[in-house]
């Protein structure tokens, strides 16, 4: 399988694992600008993203982006790592790059069905208002 090799998963391991650490300093308090910088990037890394850098305010948010990556360590190693929790398909490799810590493929993470439901109600809503 060409998709998530193993060097890939490899890959993405490593920088959900950073991501990680980055996220637990900024919850440690000390700042990120401080961080060490990896030195090397290993050969296999999947396009590494520029600083995946924790811009969320507040714990509760740094709390939240750590529940996703250790659900996506957790993925990885029970293999289902890339794939779509909802639609069941390979998410793309480039998406995964950008964001490791993703469950969902772009169609179901640009439109959930609850809110695509919320949408159609608010266009009904307004053709109420706007009747032609
Ligand atoms: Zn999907």
């Amino acid at each position: 399988m060409e998709y998530l090799d193993a060097a890939r998963r490899q890959g993405f391991a490593v920088l959900l694992q950073r991501q990680r650490e980055t996220l637990l300093r900024h919850l440690a308090g000390s700042p990120a600008e401080h961080a060490p910088r990896p030195q090397s990037r290993e050969p296999g890394t999947p396009g590494a993203p520029a600083d995946p850098a924790p811009t969320a305010t507040g714990d509760g948010r740094t709390r939240l982006a750590l529940d996703k990556i250790d659900a996506a360590l957790a993925r990885l190693a029970a293999g289902s790592y890339g794939t779509c929790s909802r639609c069941g398909r390979e998410i793309a490799l480039a998406r995964l790059a950008l964001v490791p810590a993703t469950e969902f493929c772009l169609r179901c993470a640009r439109h959930p069905p609850r809110a695509r439901r919320r949408v159609a109600h608010f266009i009904a809503g307004l053709a109420r208002f706007y009747p032609r």
